[in-house]
């Protein structure tokens, strides 16, 4: 099939052989050419792959393919049917996992992600979008879901010139999912929850707490409650904390289809609550502290760090002796590095003796490239005060 052609630089040539899928605006020629799956060439006409072509965006091309097959629907199907076959792990009755993580599974902004017999999907670049109607057919062959919803309603893809919108692309998908994750049950809202619905890239993390967790839990930006479920089980009691109202709601109804009783659920805002906690002497036994991107942008790193070490110091202070803290950051500017550095920081100013027991991320059905550090984002720890 013939694809228009987009011409790339060395400096564009060689980041896919180092084994990035992007390829930036200043290292293309400029091209008239609608948005779609385009051929790219060097300078001197040799074929390099076939990639997605956004003409408005800074990333102009993210590679699909080095080699010239034909891209239509039975590609899509095959590739996200291998990508789910990756995931065999989690293919469990009533369960919700990702299927596609873009980048991380070589189809570049695709995430597809399955509530049990539903698919919602995301298709957050205009080169992808362009083939909107191959994907969901693809998405159809390849997982046999009673609906798919497209959930494009995400801010990225106003630098692709699109319009933010929720897509019904096949069936009806219903408001709730119930899903079964580990021990425990939960009702997922397909339309309005944050992200897909879930965070489920924090589902193994939850269930690795719900086995440490024991005597007082506190669960801090707790959204519709995953984490103070699983705490639940196993701890004598649990405070769960969140500043949304409606996501309290949700929770509330999650913890009743658990026949859980022992969860307090406190709408409030986590800096002032953990504060009062402080300044009235409480302490817990296990304590989660799961808080949304503090850093959306490079230039809030720093504002970033110290909010985060804030509430880790805080929750380090009123962690009992023996108590276990499952502490993460979900903001990809701040690195690794970044987030243990503020946690050696928090530890040392806390006068407290913590362990670093396990170093945590973003589950394995959220795979992460080691040539694509945009595919990781997750960081985490469980720590223990050993004093
Ligand atoms: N732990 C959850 C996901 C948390 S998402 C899970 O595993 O599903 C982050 C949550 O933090 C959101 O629900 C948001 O409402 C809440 N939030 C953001 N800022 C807050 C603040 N200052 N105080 C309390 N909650 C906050």
């Amino acid at each position: 099939m013939s694809r228009p052609a987009v011409v790339v630089n060395a400096r564009g040539a060689t980041r896919w052989r180092y084994g990035h899928p992007w390829i930036f605006r200043s290292d293309v020629e400029p091209a008239r050419i609608p948005p779609g799956i385009v051929r790219v060439e060097d300078r001197r006409g040799r074929f390099l792959g076939q990639a997605l072509w956004s003409p408005r965006s800074e990333i102009r091309l993210r590679l699909l393919a080095t080699a010239p097959a034909d891209i239509g629907l039975d590609w899509w199907t095959d590739q996200i049917r291998r990508a789910d076959r990756r995931r065999s792990a989690f293919h469990v009755g009533g369960g919700a996992y990702r299927v596609v993580h873009g980048e991380g599974d070589g189809l570049p902004s695709l995430i597809v992600d399955r509530y049990g017999d539903h698919v919602v999907a995301q298709l957050l670049s205009a080169g992808l979008e362009s083939v909107r109607d191959h994907v969901a057919a693809a998405i159809r062959s390849a997982l046999d879901p009673q609906s798919i919803l497209l959930r494009n309603d995400v801010s990225v893809r106003r630098h692709e010139g699109l319009p933010l919108e929720i897509v019904q692309a096949y069936g009806v998908s219903p408001e709730m999912v119930e899903i079964l994750e580990g021990p425990v049950r939960y009702r997922a809202a397909l339309r309005t929850g944050q992200k897909t619905g879930a965070f489920l890239d924090q589902r193994e993390n939850r269930e690795l707490m719900g086995r440490l967790a024991h005597g007082r839990g506190l669960d801090l930006f707790s959204y519709q409650g995953l984490f103070a479920l699983h705490l639940a089980r196993q701890a004598a009691s649990v405070m769960a904390v969140d500043s949304s109202g409606p996501a309290l709601e949700i929770a509330r109804q999650n913890a009743e289809l658990n026949g859980l009783s022992n969860i307090q659920w406190r709408e409030a805002n986590v800096f002032d609550l953990l504060r009062a906690l402080e300044e009235g002497g409480e302490r817990f036994d296990t304590i989660v502290l799961d808080p949304p991107a503090f850093a959306k942008r490079k230039d809030a790193v720093e504002r970033a760090l110290a909010g985060y070490k804030e509430i880790n110091l805080r929750a380090m202070r009123i962690l009992s002796p023996g108590g276990v803290l499952f502490t993460a950051s979900c903001s990809f500017h701040v690195g690794r590095g970044e987030f243990f550095g503020m946690l050696a920081d928090a530890a040392a100013d806390s006068g407290r003796r913590l362990v670093l027991e396990r170093i945590v991320g973003q589950g394995t059905d959220h795979p992460e490239l080691l040539t694509v550090p945009e595919t990781g984002y997750l960081k985490g720890a469980i720590l223990r005060a050993s004093d």
